[in-house]
């Protein structure tokens, strides 16, 4: 889209109307009136061009629109969880959701690798001491087990 281009035209235009209307020698006029034509039929073909532009965008606007309100409600479902790390044995990290007042939600936690490719994969225990996702299978033993007692030193509890 060449919008100067076009601009140019008109006013090149414009300027050899006013030439024409005051032109007297014949001669000259015709030659006037032959380089008019062709800067209408330029400025015609200048004008489609930006118009073809304008029309190709005005149906882009609509998808950006939803691609911004997608983002947007990705951006507010980051804001409920809050990274943190589970477990006493190394460090597996996880989303956890936020303690947030006046929002209701089952406590539970986000596998981080999935959450941060924009999947969801709620951590499931497969074991008393494991925590994986269905998603990716990322997961980890959380706990160091006490073999006389075969309990957990107090995660989940
Ligand atoms: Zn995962």
């Amino acid at each position: 889209m060449d919008i100067t281009a076009l601009v140019s035209s008109l006013s090149t235009t414009f300027e050899l109307g006013k030439l024409i209307v005051n032109e007297r020698d014949t001669n000259k006029l015709s030659a006037l009136q032959s380089e008019l034509s062709e800067k209408i039929i330029d400025a015609q073909t200048q004008l489609s061009q930006v118009l073809g532009t304008v029309i190709d965008q005005q149906r882009h606007i609509p998808v950006l629109e939803e691609r911004i309100r997608e983002l947007e409600r990705e951006a507010a479902e980051k804001e409920r969880y809050v990274l943190d790390r589970v477990g006493n044995i190394g460090d597996f990290f996880v989303y956890r959701l936020r303690a947030t007042a006046g929002e209701e939600g089952v406590d539970h936690f986000l596998c981080q690798p999935c959450f941060d490719a924009g999947k969801k994969g709620v951590l499931v225990r497969n074991h008393i001491h494991y925590l994986s996702c269905p998603l990716c299978n990322h997961g980890a033993y959380l706990e160091e087990i006490d073999p006389d007692t075969r309990t957990p030193s107090g995660f989940w509890s």
